[in-house]
């Protein structure tokens, strides 16, 4: 089953079960503990958590567009985007769990008011991607459930959906092959059929193991229990 597939209130509600667990792992750490490292290179606690925050503030950008026709893209520039999260890492503790919860809020109210008509709207993600409003849905879910592991605060892949985990395998491999990279990898999940990154070229090296496990080193988030038959692969990136 892909996210895709489901009905609108089951995505949406996938989406909120993930703001929820990032909460929930957000509240594990002592305002303190926002000074320390995340599983991201360079970026702090606070640099993740102003990123998540200012995340659901530009979703809630193309859900305007949507409703309204107006342009307002996600981000005026990668400069602006990486400038605000600079800045907002400099944000007191307090501050930053507020920009969290705040811009949560927005992205629901945005979500519950957008008139039916305005979810199959064409708006453009910071990728440059033209996708219709309703994968606003999918873009914050990957990022509410990944960056809860981020914050390396006890969060775990293990924990997600199925649907979720399935539905991030789909997406990075998609994303592999459009960029064409990972060519020769084989994704083989336990007990499922092995999915290679791109059909025509001939397997060069397959990573096994639970579907969490695979997905997390997919997502570049470390090996632990994914058997990888040629030793020391790096995923490559995916977003
Ligand atoms: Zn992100």
């Amino acid at each position: 089953m892909e996210f895709d597939e489901l009905e609108l209130d089951e995505r949406l509600l996938i989406a909120r079960s993930g703001t929820a667990y990032f909460a929930q792992c957000l509240a594990e750490l002592s305002d303190r503990d926002l000074d320390g490292d995340t599983l991201l290179p360079g970026w702090t606690r606070r640099h993740l958590l102003a990123h998540v925050g200012y995340n659901a503030a530009a979703l809630c950008r193309l859900l305007d567009w949507a409703a309204t026709g107006i342009e307002t893209p996600m981000y005026a520039s990668t400069e602006q985007r990486a400038r605000e999260i600079d800045e907002g890492a400099t944000l007191g503790p307090a501050a930053l769990r507020n920009l969290f919860s705040h811009n949560v809020a927005r992205l629901d109210e945005r979500w519950r008011d957008l008139p039916a008509r305005a979810w199959t709207a064409q708006v453009r993600t910071a990728q440059g991607r033209t996708v219709p409003a309703v994968e606003t849905s999918w873009m914050r879910t990957r990022e509410v459930w990944i960056h809860a592991v981020d914050l390396a605060s006890g969060g775990r892949f293990g924990d997600f959906p199925t649907v979720v985990l399935d539905s991030l395998l789909t997406d990075i491999i998609g994303v592999w092959h459009r960029k064409d990279l990972g060519t020769g990898l084989v994704l083989a999940v336990d007990g499922r059929a092995a999915r290679a990154v791109s059909q025509d070229s001939p397997a060069t090296n397959t990573v096994s193991g639970p579907l969490a496990g695979v997905v997390r080193w997919a997502t570049g988030r470390g090996a632990a229990g994914v058997q990888i038959q040629v030793d020391g692969l790096t995923p490559p990136s995916w977003l």
